[in-house]
């Protein structure tokens, strides 16, 4: 199989498609995005809520601290570390709106299909090894339902839209759950992050050896 050739200004076109989308009447603009890498490791939150679309970034606000300060005591990199290593992606890229009781309205299901159709480029442009969803509303993008007991500190093999993967599911960090910060909820994160930190994709995560010698892999396994 010949290995496609996958650069930043391909990613960057991608991205700019992206921003461009207005698919869904009722969410927010601006779509938010992260940085165009070309990591095998794909990390997929919810959506943002309404500081992100100011800030320009996802995971710009608390929720953000919590996930970065999680990566930083698994892996010991910075918050730009971790951005310019893993791919951010969403299961909707745009600001829901807030609900009439308050807090923010969860995606629509329409409007996470419209969004997984952005999901699936990126799948076909990154080709990721490993995937961290983030939340219950990620996680079952990839996962049956299931209580987050029997969820977080476990590695999966996944297949989405034809495409093999390990997914990794981590809670979300915002301070609205508990769930993360009470037993067991903190011994499975903690072993959750520890399966992050150890799987290879980490330590192998960009497509750099493909790109300086396409041919050579033409055969070869990719590393996992
Ligand atoms: S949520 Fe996704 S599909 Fe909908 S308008 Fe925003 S970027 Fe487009």
């Amino acid at each position: 199989m010949v290995v496609p050739k996958l650069t930043i200004s391909a990613v960057e076109k991608h991205l700019a498609a992206l921003r461009a989308c207005n698919w869904c009447p009722k969410m927010h603009r601006p779509v938010v995005v992260g940085r165009a890498v070309t990591s095998r490791v794909l990390l997929v939150g919810q959506a943002p809520g309404d500081k992100e679309p100011k800030l320009g970034r996802p995971f710009a606000w608390t929720a953000g601290r919590t996930l970065f300060r999680w990566f930083h005591a698994a892996l010991g990199w910075s918050e730009d570390e971790v951005r310019e290593r893993i791919y951010f992606a969403a299961v909707c890229r745009c600001f829901p709106g807030k609900r009439p009781g308050g807090g923010d309205r969860v995606p629509a299901p329409d409007e996470i299909a419209n969004c997984s159709a952005w999901l699936e480029r990126e799948f076909r442009l990154l080709r990721p090894a490993l995937v961290l969803p983030v939340g219950k509303l990620a996680i079952t993008q990839f996962l049956p339902p299931a209580p987050l007991n029997d969820t977080i500190g476990r590695s999966f093999q996944i297949t989405w839209r034809g495409q093999a993967a390990d997914c990794i599911p981590l809670p979300h960090p915002s301070g609205a759950s508990p769930w993360h910060r009470m037993e067991p909820g903190q011994t499975l994160l903690h072993r959750a992050l520890a399966l992050v930190a150890a799987h290879p994709a980490m330590r192998n995560r960009t497509h750099a050896i493909e790109l300086e010698s396409p041919r050579s892999c033409a055969n070869q396994k990719v590393p996992r």
